[in-house]
């Protein structure tokens, strides 16, 4: 008997949601949650050629390593900056893997810590040939409002700003990857879908790469020099988790570093207190040749946004994880 109270009582639930008058039932709002866009594919030919066509283009190009390949392919690159156990999740074989992700995984494999050292030894090349652009120093990558806190990400940090911000050189370096054609139904369109448009800055004074993602658009080139405040594009919401709704309005941005054959990311704690130690961009004086950043929209020190302080008014949703780790 006890086993058909269940059943009696699901159906009970069922004529009543069945008795209501139309328009009777209102949903309840829910907060929007927030999921990673799946990056897996439907394996098809096509797609698999392109991996091929792109790891064998690699191939050839590290066959003879020089300062004018070096940078001639951008899954290359990005192969040389991430860093090993990152990379650790990019499957290579599964076609039905994201193809970008399978490419770097692929060329990754080819990659030793000698091709690693001749990379940045070539970048080295390709900086001191030509005259710096600037001084040596640092100043944040944006004006930002708040920063995002640390379960969202391991290594890297988001930091909210209004669209449309510039987005800056934290330093003078080499621009080893710009990334500005990003389309959501272009598997190809960027080198990473997650992050859009996206641009790695290398660091010739201290080994290090700066990545700043989900740009809207993006005003330097792959090879070009570029001074620390030098505008490299403007904040946007490019890729695919910042392009989902309640998304968007930060920059994503890491450092990893380079040395003996390595390269590691800084924790999302490292950036916190590297960013600290960094001047403002708006600072009076720093060189940006009058770039102006955003105005900004509330006086003080900036908040942290979800950790220590919240803003009166926040300018983004509460508790939404806006870049999924470990990246973008
Ligand atoms: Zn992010």
């Amino acid at each position: 008997m006890s086993s058909h109270i269940p059943k009696v009582a699901t159906l009970v639930l069922i004529a009543c949601w069945l008795a209501q008058p139309a328009g009777g039932y209102v949903a309840k709002r829910r907060r929007p949650v927030s999921r990673p866009a799946s990056l897996d594919v439907v394996p098809n030919a096509e797609v698999d050629a392109r991996v091929a066509d792109e790891v064998v283009k690699a191939r050839q190009i590290l066959e003879d390593l020089t300062t004018s390949n070096v940078l001639a392919s951008p899954y290359l690159v990005s192969a040389f900056y991430y860093h090993d156990g990152f990379l650790d999740d990019f499957p290579a074989d599964r076609s039905s893997a994201a193809p970008e992700r399978r490419i770097i995984a692929q060329i990754s494999n080819l990659l030793t810590s000698g091709a690693k050292a001749r990379f940045v030894q070539l970048l080295h090349e390709i900086w001191s040939r030509s005259g710096a652009p600037g001084p040596q120093r640092y100043v944040k990558p944006v004006a930002y409002l708040a920063v995002s806190g640390r379960r969202s990400h391991r290594y890297a940090i988001d930091l909210f700003a209004p669209e449309g911000t510039p987005v800056i050189a934290v330093s003078r370096g080499v621009v080893v990857l710009a990334d500005r054609d990003w389309i959501p139904e272009n598997l190809f369109s960027t080198t990473s879908r997650k992050g859009g448009n996206a641009v790695i800055v290398f660091d010739p004074d201290r080994d290090r790469f700066y990545r700043y993602c989900h740009l809207n658009s993006v005003k330097v080139s792959s090879g070009d020099l570029v001074a620390a405040g030098e505008r490299l594009g403007d904040v946007g919401h490019s890729g695919l988790n910042a392009s989902q709704a309640g998304h968007g309005r930060h920059l994503h941005f890491e450092i990893n570093e380079y040395s003996d054959g390595q390269v590691r990311a800084l924790s999302y704690q490292r950036l916190r207190v590297t960013l600290r130690g960094w001047r403002s961009s708006s600072s009076p004086g720093d060189g940006t040749g009058g770039l102006q950043a955003a105005p900004p929209q509330r006086a003080g020190p900036l908040p942290i946004y979800g950790v220590r302080a919240k803003l009166k008014t926040p300018p983004f949703p509460a508790r939404t994880t806006y870049c999924v780790p470990p990246t973008m």
